[in-house]
């Protein structure tokens, strides 16, 4: 029998609903670029309070990340307790556990977006000429026009994650 059509659409969506969503205050703006490169939507916007994030956070749906002792005790917090980002990695991961290197290299770390694939054509003024004649894989992100490629990005990432044992 066919799998029904909305099989895919499913288990597509099912895979989105496993990353978790964060917001992170903007004492933790290198956390949160991490938590992008791993997949993770992390919304930081650093003009914002910690108070602003949170309202924010709880009408979106994000698990709220900070490290602003004001909020240690509200009860949908996860208060950061490390100023060093390794360790600022392993919290998250201890509470939120999600596969980072099954969703690493979705998303933007500069602006959260998705990034999609490209044709390497389409990127060829973007990078050094070395960057494109070593590299297959491309993939950009519509907002900042940001490239991202495999060697530089994915596995700098990856030896990073697997280097605190994760
Ligand atoms: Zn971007």
């Amino acid at each position: 029998m066919k799998p029904h059509a909305c099989y895919t659409i499913c288990a597509a969506m099912e895979e989105a609903l496993e990353v978790p969503k964060f917001a992170a205050d903007r004492t933790l703006v290198r956390l949160a670029k991490w938590l992008r490169l791993m997949g993770a939507d992390v919304l930081c916007e650093e003009r914002l309070s910690a108070a602003e994030a949170l309202a924010l956070a709880r009408e979106q749906g994000r698990r709220m990340l900070t490290r602003d002792k004001r909020l240690r005790t509200a009860p949908d917090v996860l208060y950061i307790q490390s100023h060093l980002f390794r360790d600022q990695i392993r919290e998250v991961m201890a509470r939120f556990p999600f596969d980072a290197r099954r969703h690493a290299f979705t998303r933007c770390s500069a602006c959260n977006d998705l990034l999609h694939e490209v044709p390497r054509e389409v990127v060829v003024r973007r990078v050094p000429p070395f960057v494109y004649a070593a590299h297959e894989k491309f993939a950009l992100c519509d907002r900042c026009g940001r490239v991202y490629w495999g060697a530089t990005h994915l596995e700098r990432a990856l030896r990073e994650l697997a280097s605190i044992g994760l």
